[in-house]
């Protein structure tokens, strides 16, 4: 597209890098403006979880793009700042205190971690995990190793933080309201295997309990009091309750709701030349006939990529399948699938849940005779293979499914150009 033209990008994490990354791959020379409200360069958040936080990885190791590949393709990034004020009528938003036009916009806000507003909510010791200094403060906390950490939420990330936490030797306790973790994500068998994995570490868990209040002495937290009355003495309290999809910039446009920005299968908001892509955004899904909003790293890799080329003037639309992973311990793992269609299945197991460290396995979930997700554990190289198994919709029978010497490739049938 034409040089005079200028694309605003309002956001700072993978979504947003990959969107420059893809407008310029796709030859467009006009003007590329990313707006980041927070002061550094668009990065991605899986290692705050992880290396960042277990003290593997440098802080360098976030982004996805440096300041040289900014400076090479010529987009600028104007940090500190968010994008305010959109008018979708006359295409521009405000970014401190100046009106910057644009001739499209992609709205990638991300999302903001859902915060604990109790009794006790403003004592030091709570934290909630979304940035990098969220994770630099936790890590710095978690270090000294002699730390009783509450971590409240049983959900991927709260399980990921209380592997780094025992690494440095605090006790853990996890505290959820489901009687195994994951079990909204991968069901109560799979959970609790998640859940044993971490016992043999030594991580406690409360379950079928709620946080209702932080006490504390001398303004720290000094215990969690449950919804029963119950204390759990705790000088560190982890919130992991969930993430808000962040929709201020959206709002203040008056653009369509709906559990985050509504978006079309390419992107489309409802205000012409604005767009919408990774956790903020809510796309269509022909799969499963509604929208379908996905925290997820790799949708914001993928989503981020497509929505360039969209930005870019090209016309495609989304289909990818929601794709995540998890690192805890020595256990790796990936899922791919529909989460909701694969609710009140029972898991199809290949390969053997009681090997090695957490299971060496391919579960399968099926509706009726076809496969809508699979998770590997501690088995490589097959996630491809699963992914075209779901695209594919065959019927396949379980004993199939759970039979390792018939190759997943081949239950996927040919593959299509
Ligand atoms: C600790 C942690 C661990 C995770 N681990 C995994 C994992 O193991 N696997 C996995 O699949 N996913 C993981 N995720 C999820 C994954 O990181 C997200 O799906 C991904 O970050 C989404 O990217 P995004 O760019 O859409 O949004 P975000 O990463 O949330 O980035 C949005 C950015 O936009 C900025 N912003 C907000 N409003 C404005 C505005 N008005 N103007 C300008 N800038 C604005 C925000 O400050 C933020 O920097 C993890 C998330 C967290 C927090």
């Amino acid at each position: 597209m034409s040089s005079s033209e200028r694309v605003v990008i309002a956001g700072g994490g993978l979504t947003a890098a990959r969107a420059a990354e893809s407008l310029r791959g796709a030859g467009f020379d006009g003007e590329v403006v990313v707006v980041a409200e927070e002061r550094r360069l668009p990065y991605e958040r899986p290692p705050l979880s992880k290396g960042y936080l277990q003290g593997a990885d440098a802080s360098s190791a976030v982004y996805p793009l440096d300041a040289a590949w900014y400076r090479a393709n010529d987009v600028e990034v104007r940090r500190g700042a968010p994008a305010t004020a959109l008018d979708p009528g006359a295409h521009t938003v405000e970014v401190a205190g100046e009106t910057l036009p644009y001739d499209r916009l992609l709205i990638a806000t991300g999302a903001t971690p859902r915060r604990f507003d109790g009794p006790g909510a403003g004592l030091r010791g709570i934290h909630h995990l979304r940035r990098l200094p969220d994770s630099t403060r936790l890590r710095t906390a978690l270090r000294s190793g002699d730390r009783r950490v509450a971590l409240v939420g049983g959900g991927w990330i709260g399980l990921e933080v209380a592997a780094a936490a025992r690494g440095y030797g605090n006790e853990v306790t996890v505290v959820m309201r489901d009687e195994v973790p994951l079990a909204a994500a991968i069901g109560p068998e799979l959970g609790a295997r998640f859940r044993a994995l971490h016992e043999a570490r030594g991580v406690r868990f409360a379950a079928g309990a709620a946080v209702a209040a932080v006490r504390g002495e001398a303004g720290r937290a000094r215990a969690v009091v449950l919804g029963t009355g119950e204390e759990l003495d705790a000088d560190l309290v982890v919130f992991g309750i969930g993430a808000v999809p962040d929709t201020r910039l959206a709002a203040s446009g008056g653009l369509e709701l709906d559990d985050g920005v509504a978006a079309d299968a390419s992107f489309r908001t409802s205000a012409p030349d604005v767009y919408a892509a990774g956790d903020v955004a809510n796309v269509w899904n022909a799969r499963l006939g509604h929208r379908l909003r996905v925290e997820h790293w790799a949708n914001a890799d993928a989503s981020g990529k497509l929505v360039g080329r969209v930005l870019a003037g090209e016309s495609v639309e989304y289909d990818e399948i929601p794709y995540f992973f998890t690192d805890q311990y020595d256990l790796g793992m990936e899922y791919s699938g529909y989460g909701e269609l694969a609710v009140g299945a029972s898991p199809v197991i290949r390969g053997d849940l009681d090997a090695g460290d957490g299971g060496e396995y391919v579960a399968f979930w099926q509706q009726g005779d076809v496969v809508v997700a699979g998770m590997n554990v501690n088995v490589w190289d097959v996630n491809q293979d699963v992914q075209r198994l779901i695209r594919s919709r065959r019927a396949v029978s379980a004993a199939e499914l759970a039979d390792p010497s018939v190759p997943l490739g081949a239950l996927a049938g040919p593959e299509t150009p």
